[in-house]
This record gives structure tokens, C-alpha cells and sequence, in this order.
């Protein structure tokens, strides 16, 4: 984690900033050697963006006469570490001349200085902050700690510094996108009664392991079938975990009508489903249950995949073929371009691509991009398109970030929000789909304005 520490004269405000950054967590107490007194040091966030922050408070009680010279050698333990210094001062009592002495001490140092005029509620600490530019760190950030303003610029100034190294640390307990996908991929097959489900997964399985028949439901109980499929794409062999919703369904048969049981099934699969795979029938075309079950899995945040099935009986197959391909499109609006296959259960065909596809859009749902990136993509998208200004008030928009993954989501910060046409939020997350390679997943977006 990238390291922050909090410099400046006494009572500028940094324990407020300190306790601000690191929120409700505690701090900690650092006795590294060389440090006579304890530094406070704690976790702060913002908007995703990890890092320690130090706080330099206290070190200057005893006699603020004195202060540059302790402080010069205290800070500089400090200061090696440090991947940037908030340089606080107050914006309501203006630069003092031990501000300025701060500051050219801290010109000499190595550290990339951030100024902070602090206490720049309301409109009281203007002045201050322009005096701010004086003291030659570029644009200061108009900050109140005490009352949560301004830190979005904080972290507009601070994320060109220490981002690239504040990003995508995996906490110690979950598991890290390796090791997730390197477990089974969890795969689960939904679908209208008759859709073949039971057929595919006997064919994939390669032996009768369920009993099939004409009439709707016929299936042994079963929950989780672990096997292995090699991929002749690749020569790879890989380990899937198979959810058998048709097992689930005979049990729930007795108490619910046919109808509804096909999305009973794809609630309890998903639960359980990396990947889902909604098996149509190409006998019968998409149904509007085929898109409740879609709509559903999508709300989930589970990565879908369309098979239509009985391809081998299929009529008129390209029409066939577009048709569903519109349908969904129309259908499934928040989600175009959804991955669509053509298979039978009976022959075979087309089931290794399909499965070829799961593992691959499994990583896609999986997959962090980093900050850095996302904001390159974020800030050509706002040019080539920039968001509206009704009414002639604009809408900013900030900054983007990943919160997490599986299914992938994304939270972008700015100011007046409200105002933001769907349309525009609509705009990000196709942007965000197609040209960050989310293509076949459901995308969140959340919009923020920072406190
Ligand atoms: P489930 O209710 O979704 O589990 O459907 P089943 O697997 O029981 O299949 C329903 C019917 O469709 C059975 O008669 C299967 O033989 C038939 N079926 C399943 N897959 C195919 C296929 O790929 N091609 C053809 N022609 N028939 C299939």
C-alpha cells in the first residue's frame, strides 16, 4: 500500500483530515526505531484508492517555537518512506511565515507534496486558498476536514501520484482471482421443462447418468456432478462443476405449477452457478419465460450464456438463428450481444465450443482492470461524448473505479448526478462492455458523489 503522510504547523487540522481518511477504523500506533514518538497511522479509502496515511500531529506540542528543526528530523524518518505528503494549512488564517518555511523545507525533500488548504468550508477561506498557489506545489486542494468537503479533489490530486500503486491488492481472505479460477468452473443449465436439459447433461457427462424421457421432469435427484471436460481447443483438461437443476426440479414438481417451476430452477442454480447456461428449444423459439429466466440470472449478476438446443432438428437454422439473436437484443436491452450457441444434446454439436466460451467468459466476470486504465478509457469517453449540461448547469464527472468483481462493478464519482440522463449511464456501461472486454457479462455501474 502506498504511504501518505500529513505534514504541517499545529492546529491546521490534520487529526481532523487523519480521523476523516481513515474513518471509524482505529488508529494504529507505529514504534518503529527512530521515531521517538509514536506515529498515528491508519487505513484510509478513498473511492477505492487504498493507502496508509500518517499523521504528524503531536510531534509539535512540546514547543511550536522549535518546530522546523524537530520536525525536520522526525518528518524525514517519515518522509523516507512516504510515497506523498499533504501539506495542510489553514485557509481561513492564511499563510503564516512558518508555513512558508514548511514549505521550502519540503521543496528540498524528494516527496511528490500535495498542498491542502484546509478549513475551506463556505466561503470563508478563499483568500487562503489562493494564497495557497503561493507556496509552489501546483493547484492546492480546498479542503474542509471537519466537514468531509473537497475530498474528491483530494483524490483527484492524489490518484496521478500514488494510484497506480494503491490498486488491486487482494485482501488476505478471499481468495484471489487465481485461485477462483482455477477451481471448477461452476456451470449451471436452466430452462423451460423439455428444453433438453437432462439430454446435455447425459452427453456431457458421457454416460447415463440421468434418465430422460418425453415427459417434462423425469429426473434423478441430484445437486453437484464434478467432472472433467478436455478442451480439444486447447489439449487442456478442466475441472467443471455441473449444477443439476432438473434434480432440483422433480423435488419442487409436487408443490409447484409447470410454468413457474423453470424459474424456481433458475433461482436455486444461479445461487450456485458461476456461468449459466439458459438451454432453449429450437422446436419452439424464445418464449417469453426463456427471457424471465435470462432477466433473472442477469439481475443475479451471474455471466449468461444462450444455447439453443436440438439444432439437429432445427428448421430454417439461420433465420432460426437471427431471429433469437434479435429477440434477445430486444429482450435483454440492458445486455446486447449476449454470447448465443447453437447445439444439439443429441450429437453434440457445438457443446465443447460452448463450453470453450463458459471458461472464458468466466474470466471476463472475474476480471479487474486497472485503475489506471479504466480511467484512460473513462476520460476518452467523456471527451468523445461529453455528458449534457441541462439547463446550463454542468454535470461533472470525476473519476471511475472497479469496486469488485463477479459480476463486475464499477462506481463513477461526480457532482449532480441526478441530472444524468440513462442514456448516458448507458453509454458508460456499453464503453465499458465493449472496450474494456466485458463484452458477455453484466456490467453494474453505480453513481457517487463523494462526501
Ligand atoms: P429437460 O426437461 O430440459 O431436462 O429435457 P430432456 O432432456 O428431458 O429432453 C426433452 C426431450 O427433448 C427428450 O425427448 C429429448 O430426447 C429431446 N431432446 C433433447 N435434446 C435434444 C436434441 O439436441 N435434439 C433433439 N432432436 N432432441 C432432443
Amino acid at each position: 500500500k502506498p504511504q501518505v503522510i500529513i505534514i504541517g504547523r499545529p492546529n491546521v487540522g490534520k487529526s481532523t483530515l487523519f480521523n476523516r481518511l481513515v474513518g471509524k477504523k482505529l488508529a494504529l500506533v507505529d514504534d518503529q526505531p527512530g521515531v521517538t514518538r509514536d506515529r498515528r497511522m491508519g487505513d484510509a479509502t478513498i473511492a477505492g484508492m487504498e493507502f496508509t496515511i500518517v499523521d504528524t500531529a503531536g510531534w509539535e506540542d512540546d514547543d511550536a517555537e522549535t518546530l522546523p528543526g524537530r520536525m525536520r528530523k522526525q518528518t524525514e524518518v517519515s518522509l523516507e518512506g512516504a510515497d506523498a505528503a499533504l501539506f495542510v494549512v489553514d485557509a481561513r488564517a492564511g499563510l503564516t511565515p512558518l508555513d512558508n518555511e514548511i514549505a521550502r523545507w519540503l521543496h528540498s525533500q524528494k516527496v511528490p507534496v500535495v498542498a491542502v488548504a484546509n478549513k475551506a468550508e463556505g466561503s470563508t477561506g478563499q483568500s487562503g486558498v489562493l494564497e495557497a498557489y503561493s507556496l509552489g506545489f501546483g493547484d492546492p486542494v480546498a479542503l474542509s476536514a471537519e466537514h468531509g468537503e473537497g475530498v474528491a479533489d483530494l483524490f483527484d490530486a492524489l490518484w496521478p501520484i500514488i494510484g497506480e500503486k494503491a490498486e488491486g491488492e487482494e485482501s488476505a481472505d478471499e481468495p484471489s482471482e487465481e485461485e477462483l479460477l482455477s477451481g471448477p468452473l461452476k456451470l449451471a443449465i436452466v430452462g423451460r421443462p423439455n428444453a433438453g436439459k437432462s439430454t446435455l447433461i447425459n452427453r456431457l457427462l458421457g454416460e447415463d447418468r440421468l434418465l430422460t424421457g418425453p415427459e417434462a421432469g423425469i429426473t434423478r435427484d441430484s445437486i453437484a456432478i464434478d467432472w472433467q471436460w478436455t478442451d480439444p481447443q486447447t489439449g487442456d483438461t478442466r475441472d467443471i462443476r455441473l449444477i443439476d437443476t432438473a434434480g432440483m426440479r422433480k423435488r419442487a414438481q409436487v408443490v409447484e405449477k409447470l410454468e413457474k417451476l423453470s424459474v424456481a430452477d433458475a433461482r436455486r442454480a444461479i445461487d450456485f452457478a458461476e456461468v449459466v447456461v439458459l438451454l432453449l428449444d429450437a422446436t419452439r423459439g424464445l418464449e417469453h419465460q426463456d427471457l424471465k429466466i435470462a432477466s433473472h440470472v442477469l439481475e443475479e449478476g451471474r455471466a449468461l450464456m444462450i444455447a439453443i438446443n436440438k439444432w439437429d432438428i432445427a428448421e430454417d437454422a439461420s433465420k432460426l438463428f437471427n431471429g433469437i439473436r434479435g429477440a434477445l437484443d430486444e429482450g435483454l436491452a440492458q445486455v446486447r450481444g449476449l454470447p448465443l450457441f447453437a447445439v444439439s444434446a443429441r450429437t453434440g454439436k457445438g457443446l465443447d465450443t460452448m463450453l470453450h466460451a463458459a471458461f472464458e467468459i468466466r474470466e471476463a466476470w472475474s476480471k479487474r482492470v486497472p485503475t489506471s486504465a479504466l480511467n484512460r478509457w473513462f476520460d476518452d469517453a467523456l471527451e468523445a461524448n461529453p455528458p449534457p449540461a441541462p439547463k446550463g448547469k454542468r454535470i461533472k464527472l470525476r473519476y471511475i473505479t472497479q469496486a469488485g468483481t463477479r459480476p463486475p462493478r464499477f462506481v463513477v464519482f461526480g457532482t449532480r448526478l441526478d441530472m444524468l440522463p440513462k442514456s448516458y449511464e448507458r453509454y458508460l456501461v456499453n464503453g465499458i462492455r465493449k472496450e474494456l472486454g466485458f463484452d458477455a457479462v453484466p456490467v453494474r455501474v453505480v453513481l457517487k458523489t463523494p462526501k
